[in-house]
């Protein structure tokens, strides 16, 4: 049976539940206190689409979004009408013209890009009534480095700034911000060390807004709050508590057809390099998903799908466009059944975790081969024929 509105030729179809990230995103919206929270949208919304995600939030009432690049921000700028769009990689020389024409905020990550961004206001035309050159105030956020040692300020650079507000003056600051390290451990000391750092940058720099939290960071407590928390990954389904239960609803499903079935004897190989030999008389289905799409090779001999709510094991090597499944337990899956690869039953968590990965590279690696459907499947009921949805 084909998906309803899948086309016959496509291979696997990737529905992207909207409803379910909106009910994220008010989720985390209810357990940030401090203040609100936005929607980071990089990587193509992780993996699921920004075009659709980030209007889907902004009418939901977020008005705070993150991406990493400048590129990223002009797609969803006219999507996400007033709202603050946030590049996260800083502002690159030669981007301050984009910036400014978009009204893009740039995550300041160095002195030399607090100092390009104060000149580039400069240049700005003003809003006085003359319509002269005055300059303007340009919004900024100002990126503290606390311990990732990626992006951000360090301590150095901080130092001079906190001897030198007016450094800081040309700029309309927005927020201060930093990224937490290793916020999904919530035992981990880092955590702490991070919020008193960041705490003592802040309260030595110029009064302004604060940035905390990512996805984890918002379960760590009331100390992990600030003015505005940045959660990506938890809006997408993935678990911010590892070790404790989901608190948030599963955003994603992706099926696979099946191709062909066939029955492989007792002690045949199947698949590259003979890595799986049938140990009984077996029945083998092969689907229409591989590596290209973003299905992990580290998944070989070791995934699972899952037909009717119940495991099938994927043996054999992932290949480039073909999966294989031992579907012997399984007789009803012949040519043209779907195979659920990720659903409630199995979520880009458990999928990670089979891959040696985690639940953002299985996101942000789902592959453009798919057929994408945005909306609100019903789980439980079988929208996309055979394969019938666990409760989860
Ligand atoms: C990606 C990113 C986030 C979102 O992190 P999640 O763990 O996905 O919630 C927040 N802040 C910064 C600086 C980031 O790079």
């Amino acid at each position: 049976m084909t998906p309803p509105d899948a086309p016959p030729g496509v291979g696997a179809v990737l529905a992207i539940d909207l409803a379910a990230i909106v009910a994220n995103w008010r989720t985390l919206s209810a357990r940030h206190r401090g203040g609100p929270v936005a929607g980071v949208v990089k990587a193509d919304a992780y993996g699921l689409g920004a075009r659709q995600v980030a209007p889907a939030l902004h009418k939901a009432g977020c008005r705070h979004f993150f991406v990493a690049l400048l590129e990223e921000a002009l797609l969803i700028r006219p999507l996400v009408p007033g709202a603050l769009v946030g590049v996260l990689n800083g502002l690159l020389p030669g981007s301050e013209a984009d910036f400014v024409a978009h009204d893009l905020t740039p995550v300041l990550g160095s002195l030399a890009e607090v100092d390009r961004w104060v000149a580039a206001g400069r240049q700005a035309v003003g809003r006085q009534a003359t319509g002269q050159r005055a300059g303007r105030k340009l919004p900024g956020i100002l990126h503290i480095d606390t311990g990732m040692a990626r992006l951000g300020l360090d301590q150095r650079e901080l130092a001079t700034l906190q001897q030198d507000h007016a450094r800081l003056g040309g700029i309309d600051l927005q927020y201060i911000m930093t990224h937490l390290v290793a916020s999904e451990l919530a035992g981990d000391p880092l955590n702490e060390q991070q919020r008193v750092r960041f705490q003592a940058a802040c309260g030595a720099l110029p009064p302004a807004r604060r940035s905390l939290a990512n996805s984890s960071g918002i379960f760590l407590g009331d100390g992990w709050d600030s003015d505005l928390a940045r959660p990506g990954a938890a809006l997408y389904g993935i678990n911010p508590t590892p070790g404790a239960a989901n608190p948030m609803r599963q955003a994603v499903r992706l099926t696979a057809r099946v191709l062909q079935v066939r029955d492989v004897a007792a002690g045949e190989s199947v698949g590259y390099n003979a890595t799986w030999r049938a140990s009984r008389p077996s029945r083998v289905a092969t689907a229409a998903l591989g590596y290209a799409d973003g299905w992990h090779r580290s998944l070989s001999d070791r995934g699972t799908a899952y037909f009717d709510g119940r495991p099938v094991p994927l043996v054999g090597r992932v290949s480039m466009d073909l999966t294989t499944f031992d579907v012997t337990d399984h007789p009803t899956v012949g040519p043209g059944a779907w195979l659920e690869m990720i659903g409630p039953a199995c979520t880009p968590d458990d999928v990670a975790a089979s891959a040696g990965t985690n639940g953002y590279e299985v996101l942000t690696s789902l592959g453009r081969r798919f057929h994408r459907v945005y909306g609100t499947p019903v789980y439980g009921t079988p929208v996309y024929g055979a394969p019938v949805y666990g409760a989860g």
